[in-house]
């Protein structure tokens, strides 16, 4: 067995339990595998193992890695597998961006939902995406603040971008806080979906991605649909490789 299947086996041993301590199906939560810094060779081994949602943080890194989301679905002959990005986007990268991934887990602009909304509209693609939500206070937190205008305006504004199709709600926990922090912002995510799915009844928001290495099992329990694992799947990162 590979170092990549058995910690396959442990993470998901893990989040068969975290199911069962939040009482809820493990078919509710997808894994992302979060292969930022990994060669493209380990990205094929993943998705040969049966990993078929794969997360991405840098629009010039993936497109070097030549290993592209319809290569690997016919490399393992696997058509549900997904290659978004979750890291943050420039918007004038947003064409680049709609051509190598299959959906955008970090919008966190209205300035980028239009721009994205052109580019797909370019590649007649109807594209997923995610909002990402700013619940911690610490500065280098990406996204958006879900109390801003500009929040409000990007949820008025949605329905009528009709190449993008919001799914959902990303957010990233805090690091190196307690449980309670943690487990209060992951909460904070749920009840800004339960608010703004009763106020904007045609955008959909079934997804919510939260949760990585760290932190996934409290995330479960809060109501996660969605967890992002990189590490406890693939092994420590090189911090300078990890930069945006
Ligand atoms: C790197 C990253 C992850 C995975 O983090 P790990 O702690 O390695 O599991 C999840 N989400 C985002 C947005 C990331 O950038």
């Amino acid at each position: 067995m590979t170092a990549l299947a058995e910690n396959l086996e442990r993470l998901e041993a893990e989040i068969v339990e975290a199911c069962r301590r939040a009482g809820r199906p493990r078919a509710e939560i997808e894994l992302m595998a979060v292969t930022k810094t990994c060669p493209a060779a380990v990205v094929a081994e993943a998705a040969a193992l049966g990993l078929a949602l794969f997360g991405e943080n840098r629009v010039q890194e993936f497109g070097g890695k030549a290993l592209h989301a319809a290569a690997l679905r016919s490399a393992c002959g696997n058509e549900e597998i997904r290659v978004h990005l979750i890291g943050h986007l420039q918007s004038n990268k947003s064409q680049r961006a709609v051509e190598l991934f299959d959906g955008i887990d970090s919008l966190d602009s209205l300035r980028l939902a239009e721009r994205l909304n052109e580019a797909a509209g370019k590649l007649g693609k109807r594209l997923p995406v995610l909002i990402e939500v700013k619940l911690s206070t610490e500065e280098s937190k990406a996204g958006l603040d879900p109390s801003s205008l500009e929040a409000t305006q990007l949820l008025e504004r949605l329905p009528e971008l009709g190449n993008l199709q919001l799914r959902g709600l990303m957010t990233i926990g805090p690091f190196d806080v307690s449980d309670a922090e943690t487990r209060a912002c992951f909460r904070s995510l749920r009840e800004w979906r339960d608010r703004w799915a009763a106020a904007y009844s045609r955008l959909e928001f079934g997804v919510l991605s939260m949760g990585m290495s760290g932190d996934f099992g409290l995330a479960i329990e809060e109501g996660a649909t969605r967890i992002r694992v990189g590490t406890a799947l693939f092994g420590a990162r090189q911090a300078a490789m990890e930069r945006d």
